[in-house]
């Protein structure tokens, strides 16, 4: 597809979500969002939260990043919502065949991804990558357990099966 044709998709794709869209919806989510959950999970194109969660508009908050990793502006976008919008559950969703796991496992050199790379490889080592997937899923608990103190917060790992769809809440 040229470039072109990609923003006329994108174009095209906006005017049937207006189309389709609930105006009651939207208006009762412009002024303030109440989300329920927040997730962490990576930018690949198959993890679409509010699609593996059946969830619409205002739901769920979303942060992703390749290999949802946890540098600062993440755990930034963390903290404002569950200080700043009351969520009081968070997931840090990986998934199957992240390309950003099997990146770390092999030890790309790449300097633009190393923030990202050397986050994962931090969690562990460890021939699987499956593994790596779960410990540095772990690891970003790990991290927010200790950064935001929040009486109610509960943090959970879990890792998004693309073959089957389904999310593994026991890592
Ligand atoms: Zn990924």
């Amino acid at each position: 597809m040229e470039n072109f044709d990609i923003l006329e998709k994108l174009k095209q794709g906006n005017e049937t979500y207006v189309k389709n869209v609930s105006p009651e919806l939207l208006q009762s989510l412009t002024e303030k969002q109440n989300p329920y959950a927040v997730i962490l999970t990576c930018s690949d194109s198959r993890v679409i939260p509010e699609k593996i969660f059946s969830a619409d508009l205002g739901e769920l908050f979303v942060i992703r990043v390749a290999g949802n990793t946890l540098n600062e502006p993440q755990l930034g976008s963390v903290f404002y919502a569950v200080e700043h919008l009351n969520v009081e559950t968070v997931v840090v969703l990986g998934h199957t065949n992240c390309g950003a796991v099997h990146a770390a496992a092999t030890n790309c050199e790449e300097s633009l991804l190393l923030p990202i790379l050397s986050e994962i490889s931090a969690s562990g080592k460890t021939e699987s990558e499956t593994e790596l997937c779960c410990l540095n899923v772990q690891r970003c608990c790990d991290i927010l357990r200790k950064a935001i103190h929040s009486e109610n917060l509960n943090i959970y790992g879990a890792i998004y099966d693309l073959k089957t769809g389904k999310v593994n809440f026991n890592i």
